[in-house]
């Protein structure tokens, strides 16, 4: 048995604590480092880690179950879960001195009955919709809301907090308007209750830094990208982002083709003249995308090379026609630098239609990881 894999996903953790100390001083206030998804596909508890080391006291998760499983780790700090518990979880949140995220009465309520039957306290944090029109009460319900969680035993009003849904966009009017009602919100608590308030994410952070009130919550810029796919030379305050992740692998084979040959499944790539094909051991079940077949780049020897044909479940291929010595055994960067040239998660993102955050959770989760200090 062994758990060795051709693929390595490489995590630099002195990146990861640059990008806290570059974000902390925009923001000028404490940040939250959002490690849901694994850490965006980085690791939870090694990035939780290291953001720990730089100074970080404040964690955000989306699930109970990966809270539980940091303070397990042994992280100190608060950790804030945002997507709400069931009864059983409210229990949990207690024994693990979590923080929750509320939106519902129903979940006050619950809470409530846990805290007087544990003869316990518990500070909440109160989810207004200012316009992402996900989770969280309308702006106008706010106060009537607070009131209710106030009055329940054991509940402590703790802060009351808002998502950006285009702060990677400077220009979009929705930034304006979504601050205002969360000021004037943030205005009707603090004038009730000693709770403080928080909104910006990464892209607030970065093009609007005047939105951090009393915290902000960080994830993208952490990781060391941009929430707009590059820095804005307009709006982007200087931050020295670096990407803290990398992915690559060694090539299996090597073989030179006859023209007329077709490349993998549905022969989507005919071979014109004599081509030489390396095969790489990634496919879309390591989170290289089916959408790369015929469109990604790879790096082999420090240069460019394209992927051919479809990509495989556990492989794809590469011409290296041109590319001189290379070998089975040879090690291929699909995300990172080679030499002088680089693949950036943004690249990758534009290639298949999306953004960093995708890409860096699907290579990050489904492949072996290394740290480097
Ligand atoms: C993920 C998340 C963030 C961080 O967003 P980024 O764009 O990655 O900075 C902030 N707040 C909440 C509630 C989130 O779920």
């Amino acid at each position: 048995m062994t758990d060795k894999s051709y693929n390595c996903i490489r995590v630099d953790t002195k990146a990861l604590q640059n990008n806290f100390a570059a974000i902390r001083k925009i923001a000028g206030v404490p940040v939250m480092a959002m490690v849901k998804a694994d850490a965006y596909g980085h690791g939870m508890v090694m990035a939780a880690r290291a953001f720990a080391r730089a100074g970080c006291g404040h964690f955000g998760v989306a699930e109970l179950r990966e809270a539980v499983l940091l303070r397990e780790a042994g992280l100190a700090g608060e950790i804030f879960v945002t997507l709400g518990f069931d009864a059983e979880g409210a229990e949990l949140l207690f024994r693990h001195d979590l923080t929750p995220v509320i939106y519902s009465i129903e979940a006050a309520r619950a809470l409530a009955d846990t805290a007087v039957a544990m003869g316990r306290e518990i500070g909440v944090h109160i989810k207004v919709d200012t316009g992402m029109s996900r989770l969280g009460i309308l702006p106008e319900e706010l106060v009537p809301f607070l009131d209710a969680v106030a009055a329940l035993p054991g509940l402590r009003v703790a802060g009351i907090m808002s998502h950006f849904p285009e702060s990677d966009d400077p220009g979009a009017k929705s930034n304006v308007k979504g601050f205002a009602a969360f000021s004037a919100a943030a205005c009707e608590m603090k004038k009730r209750y000693s709770g403080i308030c928080h909104i910006a994410n990464s892209g607030a952070v970065l093009n609007f830094p005047d939105t951090c009130c009393d915290m902000a919550r960080a994830g993208i810029a952490l990781y060391g990208y941009y929430p707009q796919g590059k820095p804005s030379p307009d709006y982007s305050l200087k931050a020295d982002l670096q990407p803290a992740m990398s992915f690559a692998t060694r090539i299996l084979q090597v073989k030179t083709l006859p023209a007329g040959t077709g490349v993998s499944y549905g022969h989507t790539f005919r071979i014109e003249q004599p081509t030489t094909i390396a095969v790489l051991p990634v496919g879309y079940e390591d989170g290289y995308s089916r959408l790369f077949s015929n469109r990604g780049q790879v790096l082999v020897k420090g240069l460019r090379v394209p992927v051919r044909g479809r990509v495989c479940m556990n492989m794809c291929m590469i011409e290296v026609t041109g590319v001189e010595g290379v070998a089975a055994g040879d090690e291929v960067v699909l995300l990172g630098r080679q030499q002088n040239e680089v693949i950036t998660a943004d690249e990758l993102a534009e290639t298949m239609g999306s953004i960093s955050y995708e890409v860096l959770c699907l290579l990050g989760n489904n492949n072996k990881r290394e740290y480097i200090e």
